[in-house]
């Protein structure tokens, strides 16, 4: 199987609008974790975090959202980002950007009933990285569309874990925003590469913040 772990330079260059990576002045990490909230997976995350005093984005799926709204708050309060990875995880390519924007919206008021703040605009991540230029337009009024630099595929169960992490330290630097999840298809990569990944670059210097 072919993996692009880091974000082929076309795609930033045919979307400029999209966050890629963000601008930064220090040794600045972006850690963001999809597909979630879920009990145990979600809690070792968070935990992780807190040991190496790193704040991150969640891009949750609204359903999700609406059977673990516990899992959620804890998020909250321990002062992590939850951001909108549309209700129930669907493919851009596969919905009109009207039902597409609606699967969207729908997340987002999850999101807001939970109590998650957002800046300026709304931070969302299309399930798959899937989007079209029609989705991206109707989108952009509302939504700030972040995708990655780093992908992990922790995801992927034929990968060694120790190649996971090897690979993610590899394309890693300022600025990154990196692509784990909170899933109980990427728990066995995350349980190794998250500790490992966060004391790599806490030793060098490095810092974790939402976006
Ligand atoms: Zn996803």
């Amino acid at each position: 199987m072919l993996r692009f772990y880091r974000t082929p330079p076309v795609l930033p260059w045919l979307f400029p609008k999209v966050w890629w990576r963000r601008p930064v002045t220090d040794k600045t990490i972006f850690l963001t974790f999809d597909d979630g909230p879920i009990p145990v997976v979600t809690p070792f995350v968070l935990e992780q975090l807190a040991a190496f005093n790193a704040k991150a984005t969640f891009f949750c799926v609204g359903e999700n959202l609406e059977r673990h709204p516990d899992v959620a708050e804890q998020v909250l309060a321990e002062g992590h980002v939850l951001a909108n990875h549309t209700q129930q995880h669907v493919k851009a390519w596969q919905y009109m950007p009207a039902e597409y924007l609606h699967q969207v919206s729908q997340c987002q008021a999850v999101l807001e009933k939970i109590g998650a703040k957002h800046t300026s605009k709304k931070l969302f991540r299309p399930p798959h990285g899937q989007l079209t230029w029609r989705h991206l337009r109707m989108l952009a009024p509302e939504y700030q569309v972040v995708m990655w630099s780093t992908l992990t595929y922790d995801f992927d169960a034929s990968l060694a874990p120790e190649k996971c992490l090897d690979k993610a330290i590899s394309i890693t630097g300022p600025g990154s925003v990196v692509v784990l999840h909170d899933s109980l298809k990427a728990e066995r990569n995350l349980r190794y590469v998250l500790p490992r990944f966060l004391r790599h670059f806490s030793e060098l210097g490095y810092s974790f913040k939402t976006l």
